[in-house]
């Protein structure tokens, strides 16, 4: 069961209005889908209105009341973002669309810059398409390998094997996820990143998953770049950030070009601005990137470590209420573990699955979830993937049992 000192955290779905319904079975709605997109709180709801309905205006331009508001709250979510992820500057600290883009980011500019023919960027099996096809792409242009380090039969990254990688090959970059969306394996970051370094590769790590729930601490971890999504830690869609050490950043060239990312231009050429504004050409997405900031000050006054063992307790829970339905099967079984788990249920298909949980008002996620090369290496096509969050209660794990059970019934007959 939850441990009583849990129960403090656990109610929060009041501050959630869209959680608030009834869905269109009559079922209360459970959802089970935030490792895709979490929801938002009024907080958050309420500060983007705010800035649409008072102050929406472009930012860094106008010399008028209202681009000086806009571009306040714009660069106050900055600052916020720095002091979640403890970066050193705001320097450091891009704004994108999401982790997606800021991988992007990384292989076309860091990549580009430094990536030739008979270099080696060392990927691991377990991850997110966003952190495999950049770097595919630009080793089918450039002529470097892309390399996968091997996973264990627990969904481990293989530590021995990643060191024998690094020492057998002319690694320039690792990129790994620091919690898999699909295992649920959190990745021990601040070793791989120390092996990385020793061996002269820096380290892009894929928070997408890890950020919106456990501390994340730049100078802890000693990684080089870091992505996250907005929209997966009570934010809107359309922002996400990339971290990167500032000497890096300087050094390299931007990645878009166009508005706010120069310092001159001439009919010959241009010069780019200083950081961050070198990497955010055009006009961003200021109401997102104003609703993060508050999604980070909702999570900061709930606490990240209570989130984070809120979490554990909840996916425990649901790990032992699983593990007695019959037929299923979960991926993943270490014991170090973010809120998602990846089953399938004997032969019923994972599509059919969603479809009946849907009946019973129950939202998860099936397919590869953008990781096809796991999904092969698993055996399997696709997965039902159910995902938690901070406002996941006992009550949805007991519903979604209960459903499990129900289409076991339903296909046996
Ligand atoms: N990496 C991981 C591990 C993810 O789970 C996701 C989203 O599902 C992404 C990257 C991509 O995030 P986005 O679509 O926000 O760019």
């Amino acid at each position: 069961m939850i441990p009583e000192h849990i129960s403090t955290i656990l109610n929060l779905k009041s501050d959630f209005p869209i959680l608030n319904q009834t869905h269109q079975t009559g079922n209360p709605l459970t959802y089970l889908d935030s490792a895709a997109s979490s929801q938002m709180p009024t907080i958050v709801i309420e500060a983007v209105n705010d800035y649409h309905r008072r102050y929406h205006a472009n930012v860094h331009r106008g010399i008028h009341q209202l681009s000086e508001l806009a571009t306040e709250g714009y660069e106050l979510a900055r600052k916020k973002v720095k002091g979640f992820i403890n970066a050193k500057s705001k320097r450091e600290i891009i704004f994108t669309k999401g982790t997606t883009e800021g991988i992007n980011l990384v292989a076309q500019s860091w990549g580009r810059a430094n990536l030739k023919e008979g270099d080696v960027v060392l990927l691991s099996q377990m991850e997110h398409h966003s952190n495999i096809i950049p770097y595919q792409m630009l080793a089918q242009e450039k002529g470097f390998t892309v390399r996968f380090i091997p996973i264990t039969a627990t969904g481990e990254i293989d530590l021995v094997v990643y060191q024998q990688l690094l020492a057998d090959n002319p690694v320039k970059l690792v990129g790994v996820t620091h919690c898999s969306n699909v295992l649920g394996t959190i990745n021990p970051i601040t070793e791989m990143a120390r092996l990385a370094h020793e061996y002269g590769a820096i380290i892009v790590v894929d928070g997408a998953q890890s950020t919106p729930h456990m501390p994340v601490d730049m100078q802890a971890l000693d990684v080089d770049f870091f992505a996250f999504s907005g929209h997966k830690m009570c934010a809107p869609t359309g922002v996400g950030v990339l971290y990167g050490k500032q000497a890096l950043l300087e050094a390299m060239p931007p990645f878009l070009g166009g508005g706010s990312m120069i310092n001159e231009v001439t009919w010959d050429g241009f010069t780019p601005a200083e950081l961050p504004a070198k990497f955010e050409a055009g006009t961003p997405n200021i109401a997102q990137a104003i609703g993060l900031g508050y999604a980070i000050d909702y999570l900061q006054a709930i606490g990240i470590e209570n989130i984070h063992q809120h979490v554990q307790t909840v996916t425990t829970y649901a790990l032992d209420q699983l593990r007695q339905v019959p037929s299923i099967q979960i991926y993943g079984d270490s014991p170090s573990r973010g809120g998602v788990i990846a089953f399938t249920l004997g032969n019923i298909h994972a599509h059919d699955l969603s479809q009946a949980l849907d009946f019973e008002g129950i939202a998860v996620r099936s397919g590869h979830h953008c990781a096809q090369p796991l999904h092969r290496l698993l055996g399997v096509s696709a997965t039902t993937r159910a995902s938690f969050y901070l406002y996941t209660t006992s009550d949805d794990i007991d519903r979604l049992v209960q459903a499990l059970n129900k289409t076991v019934q339903f296909f046996k007959g």
